[in-house]
């Protein structure tokens, strides 16, 4: 390797990019053993991971910079779900080469998105093999106040925020090669909610955000609230490009089970929805109220039955 793995990590994964506020909470950052971190007195920590795995979670040829954003961005978006506010992360890379443009359009990327959400690079490992982007995030949010799955009760509202199925429909147009529709965009670069998160904090009963599809992503509110969601296709947020496609079937599955929107789906008593609809104002984030809690299990689309629930690692061919 004609850079090693120390000049690497200066070059790409430190400097003014990368450097973090005073204030906030790093101790000692990347370059010892440990990163040293303060959590903020009254905060609870909320830490979650994920892998992006080339060929799995995004076809391998993308462009270095939409890998960096969505890897960091599905990370945030986890913090997102739970109302935290972005603190830390660390960085675990496996590339199969040291390619220098690679390098630096990821790098360049990643300090950009973690700029915008204030979120240190603290650590992380760098290893050979084949590409996979493991980010750890670290957030906090006032002890006791993060929203959780498990708190939806029926006679709640479901609401979702954005367009959900946007960004499968992106998916579809980058694999046919096109990146410049408002769909692709959405699937390249997707906008964690932390703002919306947070607002919903004390407002929200349940939150969670959209990975594996609005309907696989519902079931698990319901699962973890023991309530049943219901969604009501009549009331789904299409996008115009969405709306615009020649099946109304296909383009309900698609928002109903298609992934990666990273948008909020969250429940709240209906005396909230004043509250909610000038947060989303505020915000300018389009909150629609999509459907109801019931007593019950699961999560179901009146009427409708979407081709595909949700993507599941190891139980789908
Ligand atoms: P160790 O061998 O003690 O685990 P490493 O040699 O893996 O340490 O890493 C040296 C330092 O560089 C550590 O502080 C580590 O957190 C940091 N680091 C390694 N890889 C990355 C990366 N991809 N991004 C940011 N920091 C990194
Ligand atoms: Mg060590």
């Amino acid at each position: 390797m004609a850079l090693g793995e120390f000049e690497l990590i200066a070059r790409y994964f430190t400097g003014d990019r990368f450097a973090y506020q005073p204030g906030a909470g790093v101790v000692l950052g990347v370059g010892d053993d440990c990163a040293i971190l303060r959590v903020p007195d009254g905060e609870d920590l909320l830490v979650s991971i994920d892998t992006l795995v080339a060929g799995v979670h995004f076809p391998a040829r993308l462009d270095p910079a939409h890998i960096a954003h969505r890897a960091l961005a599905v990370n945030l978006s986890d913090l997102a779900a739970m109302g935290a506010r972005p603190l830390w992360f660390t960085l675990a890379l496996t590339l199969p080469a040291i390619d220098e443009h690679w390098l630096a359009a990821f790098a360049d990327a990643l300090a950009v998105l973690a700029q915008r959400f204030g979120i240190a690079l603290v650590g992380g490992d760098t290893t050979s093999g084949p590409l996979s982007i493991t980010i750890q995030v670290h957030g906090a949010a006032p002890a006791g106040s993060a929203l959780r799955r498990s708190g939806a009760r029926p006679a709640d509202e479901v609401w979702v925020s954005g367009t959900p199925g946007l960004a499968a429909l992106g998916l579809r147009h980058v694999l046919a090669g096109s990146r410049d529709t408002v769909a692709a965009r959405t699937f390249l670069r997707p906008e964690p909610r932390i703002a919306l998160g947070s607002a919903l904090r004390g407002v929200a009963s349940a939150a969670i955000d959209v990975s594996d599809g609005l309907l696989a992503d519902a079931a698990h509110i319901a699962e973890r609230s023991r309530v049943a969601l219901v969604i009501e296709p009549r009331q789904l947020p299409l996008a115009p490009e969405l709306a615009a496609l020649a099946g109304r079937d296909d383009a309900l599955s698609l928002a109903l089970g298609g992934g990666d929107d990273y948008e909020l789906c969250f429940t709240a008593a209906p005396g909230r929805a004043p509250a909610i609809e000038t947060i989303a104002a505020g915000l300018g984030v389009a909150c629609t109220r999509i459907g109801r809690v019931e007593a019950g299990e699961g999560a179901r689309c009146t009427g409708f039955v979407p081709r595909r629930a949700g993507y599941r690692h190891f139980a789908d061919d």
